[in-house]
């Protein structure tokens, strides 16, 4: 048996297999520098594997395996780890898997204004300067009534940016029923904490009260709030100070009203036979000084976070230089544009806005997808696996609707040897990845946000 010194000795040298690799046709047109690392190290991990006693085997040391572990590496960078991937969750807007699909406006607009310049802060009529938020305020002010409008990098920016701007170091009231916590890290005494001002919590976890704003209004007090329970409702012995008693209390002590609407409708989801989601402008109308809510959630759009409500706040929050740092760029300016029009005018949103499109479709276009995929799927999961159509529910996500749930239709995957978690973990590894869910111990790909039959037919194997 060779020692460890000798097994050292026998590497290759990097400028050796630097030379070797240049030999290789797939390498010639990739960076010298890159190429050179990536031999360096593989080298580096071989020396250590030997110096650490897991010595490899003759034939991992042989030089051209070094030079196919080199290839394949390379290869496999050439791939981002950002993929596409399928959503057979049943979660229509899975924050994790990217939420909201964009409609085809807001993809051509986005992908014109990232291969070409744009009048991003151009004012075109006088040639000079302008601001970013002019070119979308004007329909968020249509689209909700409100005065003014700006927009950031999304919701949780979005309150973290007014809170400040209202009340750094002065007291903000909220239930104590409305201290939510989103996922993802979003925890609003946090938030509030970071933005400099002051929580001050009343009544309790299920019962809060007009009384107990009013008593704690006081000098300190710079804004009262309200956050829509976006996650979880509070059922049973339960009451909370409605948005039109709160902004009266408001008024009476000149105190401005916040509402963070998390997902804030455009329109009103009702008229879809969905549960109603709280809209926009009708909290504005109801007395809300500041509405902020997410783009990507139920509205369909980019992610951002939308502020809409009265010009002097508006102004004080435009004027705050974290809005200089909070700002989104032109890709989702031009997209959140293009997905505003259509709200502005489309007779048509449920078909042109993905979004709205997976809460509304019939249970029988998911039959028909069902149908199609069958075949196709029985064949690439092989004999053995047993699939089956069956009613379920889907979910909006993202917090919007916790209690709702959408009627769904799944295919379920059994196999006898095979448990629900191999299936899964099996789809994800397909090209693209299949993300499906597992309910009671059984594998479901659940079809509201499947368009394509084609999508839940895996492809095993490697990317190419
Ligand atoms: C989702 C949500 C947020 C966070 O919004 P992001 O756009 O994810 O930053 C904040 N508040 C409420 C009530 C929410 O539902």
């Amino acid at each position: 048996m060779s020692s460890p010194n000798d097994l050292l000795r026998e590497l290759p040298s990097v400028d050796r297999l630097l030379a070797q690799a240049r030999t290789i046709p797939s390498l010639q047109q990739v960076s010298h520098e890159y190429v050179t690392r990536q031999c360096r190290l593989i080298l580096d991990e071989l020396r250590t594997a030997i110096q650490t006693g897991r010595a490899p085997t003759s034939h991992e040391r042989d030089e051209a395996a070094i030079l196919a572990r080199l290839a394949q590496r390379i290869a496999a960078d050439r791939h981002s780890k950002l993929r596409r991937v399928v959503n057979a969750t049943g979660t229509i807007l899975h924050t994790n898997l990217g939420r909201a699909l964009l409609p085809h406006s807001a993809v051509r607009a986005l992908s014109e204004a990232a291969e070409h310049t744009v009048n991003l802060e151009y004012d075109l009529n006088r040639g000079h300067r302008g601001r970013r938020e002019d070119l979308i305020e004007e329909l968020l002010r249509d689209l909700t009534g409100a005065e003014a409008a700006t927009v950031v990098n999304n919701n949780a920016a979005a309150v973290l940016l007014c809170l400040n701007t209202l009340a750094e170091g002065k007291e903000v009231v909220v239930s104590r029923g409305e201290l939510i916590e989103i996922g993802g890290a979003f925890r609003l005494p946090e938030i509030m904490a970071k933005s400099g001002a002051i929580l001050k919590e009343v009544g309790t976890t299920n019962r809060t009260h007009p009384d107990d704003y009013e008593k704690a209004i006081g000098e300190r007090t710079a804004l009262l709030l309200k956050v829509h329970t976006s996650n979880y409702s509070i059922v049973g012995f339960s009451s909370t100070v409605g948005l039109p008693q709160l902004a009266a209390i408001g008024a009476r002590h000149r105190v401005p009203v916040m509402e963070d609407l998390g997902s804030g409708a455009l329109v009103d989801l009702s008229r879809y036979g969905l549960p109603k989601e709280p809209v926009v402008a009708e909290q504005i109308s109801l007395g809300a000084d500041l509405v902020t809510f997410s783009a990507d959630k139920v509205l369909g759009g980019p992610q951002a976070g939308l502020v809409v409500g009265r010009q002097d706040w508006v102004s004080q929050i435009v004027n705050n230089p974290l809005h200089r740092a909070l700002r989104c760029g032109k890709l989702t300016i031009a997209a959140l544009d293009a997905t505003l029009r259509l709200y502005q005018q489309s007779g048509r949103l449920a078909e042109e806005i993905p979004t709205l499109t997976a809460f509304t479709r019939p249970l029988r276009d998911l039959e028909a997808i069902a149908a199609l995929a069958l075949p196709a799927l029985q064949n690439a999961v092989g004999d053995g696996f047993r699939l089956s159509v069956e009613d379920s529910t889907a979910q909006i996500g993202s917090g919007a609707l916790p209690a709702e749930e959408l009627p769904t239709k799944v295919i379920a995957i059994e196999h006898a040897q095979v448990n629900a978690q191999q299936i899964a973990d099996r789809f994800r590894h397909a090209n693209p990845p299949i993300v499906g869910r597992i309910h009671e111990d059984r594998f479901l790909l659940d079809l509201r946000t499947i368009f394509d039959p084609q999508d839940v037919v895996p492809t095993w194997g490697d990317r190419s």
